[in-house]
């Protein structure tokens, strides 16, 4: 599409600010992203140790399957022909210090039966779990930036759905866990923040990896990030890295560009917000359009944890180890003051051949901590106790790995620590969140409306308006802001329209 002389820019240059680019720019406008940090991707993340890679973000992509939902979205901001998925056979692997076990397959029919071999008297309520796994591999996603028309053939198609998605999303993970008698069941759907959510999220998860349609991608999240760039560069649109936004510049309730912390203003037609929502609109636009109930949400609704997380550059070939492995602890391990972990994790990437040479392994463990000031305080005002700190937490995850497989210590040749304070310094997320909103039992996934009262020319879009997050809420969220703008501007913006050019391509 040719030039349609106006220019908009784009704050963040992650995932959302990236596909909010390309959209624009199929639609004729000007684009400038404006990202803070030195690469895009934000919370996509994952950085070199050589001659390891540590990936923080992606565990698995919806979309990843060729023919499967939310596909279509992901080929309109990027070519996922040149992407290569594994669909790991395990999704995590539970055990106890004791040596008990519990595999959660990714096929369903695989997953019934070791769940009836691990809990035969959960018989019932494990063939209830099956069932809406089945049912729900046959969900159709609704396009929140369509109508009506676009949507209801897949509405019709989800009616038999629906009643499974309103039964689970009235309950957490941890009562829907809480029906189980085995106690490693239990521990599955009740662990961490997974508990807390609605218990839709984790079921129709597995669903998505029942169809093949929730695959890791080699390279991980970046390769991914680094798809859209190209594709960015390619329609001839600019990133400027390293370039942080202050604040949104306003005249007459209109917001006609931003303010740098440079000192530099960079005008515009449009301004998009594609950062972290508090910063936006409680700094960026120092809180004067915030209406009572984004106020509310703001102050009540719960977000998911912030992190550390342990990277381990092992010379080891450890893939005879699960993907995923979940350790329950038999004494809990002190994360931070008010945080305690019953269980820690460990993924191992053996099937990523971009994150190590042959023969050694990439292998990270996350800690969630709702306690991010704690690290932030620490490392402001007393570095060697954060170095500290961190090599302690270093020390608890090795000293589990160490158990689980003797010698492993000795083959650890890079150790990294990252802390909530990293989150926050790197991607500006607020309490150094990993997805922003929980999903909350019976607060489903409603988005948050991305525009605001009284401020013309100004949208935002990423995972602070639409709950749950994930990397799917880039494009999500993108496509019905860029669509809100040219309906102002009168520029055309059909779904159809745009699948025909696509085609074209
Ligand atoms: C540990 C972890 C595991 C995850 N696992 C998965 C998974 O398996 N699958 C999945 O789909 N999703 C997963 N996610 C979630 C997913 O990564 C996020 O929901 C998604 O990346 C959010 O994208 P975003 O663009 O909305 O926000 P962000 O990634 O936060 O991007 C915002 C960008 O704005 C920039 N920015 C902020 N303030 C400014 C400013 N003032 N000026 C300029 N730039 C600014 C930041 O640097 C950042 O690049 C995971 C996340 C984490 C942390």
């Amino acid at each position: 599409m040719n030039g349609n002389g106006r220019k908009v820019v784009i704050i963040g240059g992650g995932i959302a600010g990236l596909c909010t680019a390309v959209y624009a720019l199929k639609r004729g406008y000007e684009v400038e992203v404006l990202e803070m940090n030195d690469v895009a991707g934000g919370l996509a993340m994952s950085w070199r140790r050589s001659p390891y890679t540590f990936e923080t973000c992606l565990h698995w992509l919806v979309g990843s399957n060729p023919k499967g939902e939310f596909r279509a979205q992901w080929e309109e901001v990027c070519d996922m022909k040149r992407l290569t998925f594994v669909d790991p056979a395990e999704f995590v692997r539970i055990e106890t210090e004791s040596g008990e076990h519990l595999t959660i397959y990714t096929d369903v029919d695989r997953l019934e039966a070791e769940l009836l071999r691990r809990a035969p008297q959960d018989v019932e309520r494990i063939r209830d779990l099956t069932h809406s796994i089945r049912v729900l591999g046959k969900f159709r996603m609704l396009d929140p930036s369509g109508g009506l028309a676009d949507n209801w053939l897949n509405m019709l198609r989800d009616l038999p759905v629906f009643p499974v998605i309103g039964k689970l999303s009235k309950m957490s993970g941890r009562e829907y866990g809480d029906r189980f008698g085995d106690p490693l069941l239990r521990s599955f759907f009740s662990s961490g923040d997974i508990g807390k959510m609605s218990a839709i999220a984790m079921v129709i998860s597995l669903a998505w990896m029942h169809t093949r349609n929730a695959g890791y991608c080699v390279g991980g999240s970046q390769a991914l990030i680094r798809l859209i760039e190209e594709k960015i560069a390619s329609l001839g649109g600019k990133i400027r890295f390293k370039t942080k936004v202050d604040r949104i510049v306003v005249e007459n309730d209109t917001a006609v560009g931003v303010a740098l912390a440079t000192g530099e203003t960079v005008r515009a037609d449009w301004v998009i917000s594609a950062a972290d929502g508090h910063a936006t609109l409680f700094e960026m636009l120092g809180s004067k359009y915030v209406d009572e109930a984004t106020r509310k949400m703001y102050e009540e609704r719960e977000l998911f944890a912030s992190y550390l997380q342990v990277s381990l550059g092992v010379g080891m070939d450890l893939s005879k180890q699960p993907h995923m492995l979940s350790l329950l602890l038999d004494v809990p391990v002190r994360v931070d003051p008010g945080t305690a972990m019953q269980y820690l994790s460990f993924r191992f990437f053996h099937y990523d051949p971009t994150f190590s040479p042959s023969g050694k392994t990439a292998v990270t463990s996350l800690l969630s901590t709702r306690n991010h000031q704690y690290w932030v305080d620490l490392r402001k005002n007393d570095p060697e106790m954060y170095r500290r700190e961190k090599h302690r937490i270093a020390e608890t995850v090795i000293g589990a790995l160490e158990k689980r497989i003797p010698g492993v210590r000795e083959a650890i040749e890079v150790v990294d620590v990252s802390s909530p304070a990293s989150v926050i310094r790197y991607t500006g997320n607020w309490k150094g969140t990993m997805e922003g909103w929980l999903v909350e039992p019976g607060s489903g996934f409603k988005s948050l409306p991305n525009t605001l009262p009284g401020l013309k020319h100004f949208v935002m879009a990423g995972q602070w308006v639409m709950p749950g997050g994930g990397l799917p809420s880039g494009p999500m969220t993108a496509k019905p802001a860029v669509k809100a703008m040219c309906k102002q501007d009168h520029v055309p913006f059909d779904v159809r329209e745009e699948r025909a050019e696509l085609v074209g391509v």
